[in-house]
């Protein structure tokens, strides 16, 4: 049976970058629904276009639109085991309709690491990101910085601020996801999906409680 796992929490908390350790020592796949808009934006598809104009105000895309992108890339085949999701569900309209295609593959959540930190913490770390353009890999001036300032240490590409991790937008960011995201922690919770962990410690420790979390 595929297994299917979504990390939930606010944006900058780490979900992306644990979800690409998680993926690399569980072999399963890892789906980023802000990562499939920046490709789209990337080739200027009419998907990228709509989530452009969104994406830089901070709103979320639409949910229908999302929906159709992460039901056409949960049914590659690389998706076969499972996928570990990240950024998607954000609304609990998504969270139904992935409820229903996970059912097409005889699939469900199997659970849902929820990482945690306060607000502070959450700037930090998004003002402080930087984006690898060719393939999204993210660093941290700070906390994980490249080994060469202004170049990704994996493919060498250029990295790059997001225009929607300056600060105007963060707020607005931080914002949405309380008031259209945080209701999915009670919705999984209520299921029995939902495992707490705290964000706020180093890369290596919050990845030593989520493979704990997950043998549970
Ligand atoms: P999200 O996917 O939740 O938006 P990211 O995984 O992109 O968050 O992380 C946001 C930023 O914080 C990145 O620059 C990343 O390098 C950094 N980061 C992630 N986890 C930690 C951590 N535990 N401690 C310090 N910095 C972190
Ligand atoms: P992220 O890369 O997860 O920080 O997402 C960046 C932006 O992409 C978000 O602020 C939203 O505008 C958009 N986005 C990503 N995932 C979703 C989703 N599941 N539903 C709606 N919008 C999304």
């Amino acid at each position: 049976m595929p297994f299917y796992i979504v990390i939930l929490g606010p944006p900058g908390v780490g979900k992306g970058t644990q979800a690409k350790i998680l993926s690399e020592t569980n072999k399963l796949a890892h789906i980023s629904s802000g990562d499939l808009f920046r490709e789209n934006i990337k080739n200027q598809t009419d998907l990228g276009m709509l989530a452009k104009s969104l994406m830089d105000k901070g709103e979320l895309v639409p949910d229908d639109v999302t929906i159709a992108m992460i039901k056409d890339r949960i049914s590659c085949p690389d998706c076969e085991a499972g996928a570990i999701l990240d950024g998607f569900p954000r609304t609990p309209a998504q969270a139904d309709a992935l409820e229903k295609m996970l059912a097409e593959f005889k699939g469900q959540v199997d659970k849902v690491p929820y990482i945690t930190a306060v607000e502070s913490v959450l700037i930090e770390r998004i003002s402080g990101r930087w984006t690898c353009r060719a393939n999204g890999h993210v660093y941290h001036e700070k906390f994980s910085p490249p080994k060469e300032a202004g170049k990704c240490d994996i493919d060498g590409s250029e990295i790059y601020q997001r225009d929607d991790d300056k600060i105007e937008t963060v707020t607005r960011r931080i914002k949405v996801y309380l008031e259209q995201t945080a209701p999915l922690v009670d919705y999984y919770r209520r299921r029995g999906k939902l495992v707490e962990i705290d964000g706020t410690q180093p890369v290596e420790k919050v990845t030593e409680l989520l493979l704990s979390a997950l043998k549970k």
